[in-house]
Order: structure tokens, then C-alpha cells, then sequence
């Protein structure tokens, strides 16, 4: 898809209901208020980033996308489902069918292929047939640029492969929703770019995904919506350009003159 195409895309998809939408979410950790309200919204198709200093809680809000964590106030939900709503474990295993989690450890299974890595939820957890997922595995394998590598073991392996071959597990799934969390942040910084070109592709694709990124270049690229956050609280929020073009708050001019 062209930036025209995907703009156009992202037109029509403001007059659907979002994909994503947090509502004024609290949570806290004991005594330590972590989400202090936070309002965040993605629609299908966009790319979104989340940038913001360390402990401003960015990871907490992917974890309460994917239910992994309650916010004792707001609601949050993904497509049709009320996720702060859901109470039985079937039901958060059926939210995290749809999202995709990709974290800075890769945890792939140390003992399994690459291949073997891919398919093995697709068959045990989505019941699909083997060969069909082994198909599906192949291409996925392709797209991260990794075909060579189908019968090779994690631990022999970049940590940029190592992670390519986690976005494409996760992408196995079939998901909806992609949520990446530093996924670069572990990496030699000579495996980052390839890492990051992986992403740039699925985002040109049109799948929606919500990034936590330092790359600051990357996330000025790449994304339709930008939120910056402090100390629990969305400072401000807007399209690329404008959020680093410029920045209303002073908060995120200092943050980027640091980070950037
Ligand atoms: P970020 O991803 O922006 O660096 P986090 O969302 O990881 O920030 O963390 C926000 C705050 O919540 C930090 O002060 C952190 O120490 C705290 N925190 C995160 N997870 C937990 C937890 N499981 N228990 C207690 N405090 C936590
Ligand atoms: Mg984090």
C-alpha cells in the first residue's frame, strides 16, 4: 500500500468505530497510581506510537490492551470486546488469539526449529491443520526475510533474527491487533534496521500496530498517531509531524531535544 492509499484508508476508517479505545484508564500498583486516565484510540489500519520517558507507563497500556492487566477504573476495548469487562480465562485467551504481543525478549522456545516455533500454536491453541500451518509458517518466514533459516534453532541465531522469527510467531496467529513493546531496545545496534524494516512493511501492509519505540526517527516515520506520555498521563497526542514538528507542551519539547 502507497502512504496516498493508506491515508485514504485511514480517512474512511474514522467514520467506523475504532479498532481500539481506552477511556479514562486508572491503574494502580498498590499506592502507585501507574495510568492516571489515560484516553488512547487506533483505527484499523494505523500505525500508532507510544513514546514517553522510562516508568511513564507505556508497557502497562499495551498490558491492559491485551487484558494481561485490570485497570481498577476506565474502560478498554478491542473491536467488539469489552476487554475490561472480560472474567474467565477463555474468554482472555480468546482476546489474546487477536492481539499480538511482541516484547523485547523474544522467549521463543529454545528447543523447537524456527518452523516448529511458528506453527506450534496455530495447531495447539487454533486447532489448524498441520500442513496448512506449516504453509502459512513458510511465508510468514519469507516476509521476515528468514526462509533460510526455517530448520535453525533459536540459540543459533542474531538477536535480530531471533527477533523476526518472534514477530513472525506472533503474526501466526493470524492477528488483528499487533502491540510491540521495545522490541529493538536489546538489540546490537547493527540488527536493529532489519528489525525496524520488518515492521515499516507490515505497517505499509495495513496491519494495525501500536508501538512503544525510543527510535524516535522510526516512530516519526512510520506512524499515523503519535502519543507522548509522563508519569502516567498523555501529555499530548497527534499526527507524526505534528507531535515532532511541533510539539504544544514544553514536557514533550524537552523530551524530544533528548531523545531526538
Ligand atoms: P514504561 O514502559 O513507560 O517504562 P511501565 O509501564 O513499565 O513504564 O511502568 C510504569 C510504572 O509502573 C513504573 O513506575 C513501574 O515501576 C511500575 N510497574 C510496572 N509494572 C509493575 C508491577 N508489576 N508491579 C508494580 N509496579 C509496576
Ligand atoms: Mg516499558
Amino acid at each position: 500500500m502507497t502512504a496516498a492509499d493508506r491515508s485514504s484508508a485511514t480517512t474512511a476508517a474514522a467514520h467506523e468505530a475504532p479498532l481500539v479505545a481506552l477511556r479514562d484508564v486508572h491503574l494502580r500498583f498498590g499506592a502507585n497510581e501507574v495510568l492516571k486516565g489515560i484516553d488512547l484510540v487506533v483505527r484499523r489500519g494505523e500505525a500508532v506510537s507510544i513514546i514517553g520517558p522510562s516508568g511513564s507507563g507505556k508497557s502497562t497500556i499495551l498490558r491492559c490492551i491485551t487484558g494481561l492487566l485490570r485497570p481498577q477504573r476506565g474502560a478498554i476495548r478491542v473491536g467488539d470486546t469489552q476487554v475490561d469487562a472480560l472474567r474467565s480465562e477463555a474468554e482472555l485467551i480468546a482476546l489474546r488469539k487477536r492481539v499480538g504481543f511482541v516484547f523485547q525478549q523474544y522467549n521463543l522456545f529454545p528447543h523447537l526449529t524456527v518452523l516448529e516455533n511458528l506453527v506450534i500454536a496455530p495447531t495447539r491453541v487454533a486447532g489448524r491443520d498441520r500442513a496448512a500451518a506449516q504453509r502459512e509458517a513458510r511465508a510468514l518466514l519469507d516476509k521476515v526475510r528468514l526462509s533460510h533459516k526455517e530448520a535453525a534453532y533459536p540459540g543459533e541465531l542474531s538477536g535480530g533474527q531471533q527477533q523476526r522469527v518472534a514477530i513472525a510467531r506472533a503474526l501466526a496467529m493470524r492477528p488483528e491487533l499487533m502491540l510491540f513493546d521495545e522490541v529493538t531496545s536489546a538489540l546490537d545496534p547493527e540488527t536493529v534496521g532489519e528489525v525496524l524494516t520488518v515492521i515499516r512493511d507490515l505497517v505499509q501492509e495495513g496491519l494495525t500496530c501500536v508501538l512503544v519505540t525510543h527510535e524516535m526517527r522510526f516512530a516519526e516515520e512510520i506512524s499515523d498517531q503519535v502519543y507522548f506520555t509522563e508519569a502516567g498521563v498523555i501529555v499530548e497526542h497527534g499526527p507524526a509531524p505534528r507531535i515532532f514538528g511541533q510539539p504544544e507542551s514544553e514536557r514533550t519539547r524537552a523530551f524530544l531535544r533528548r531523545a531526538l
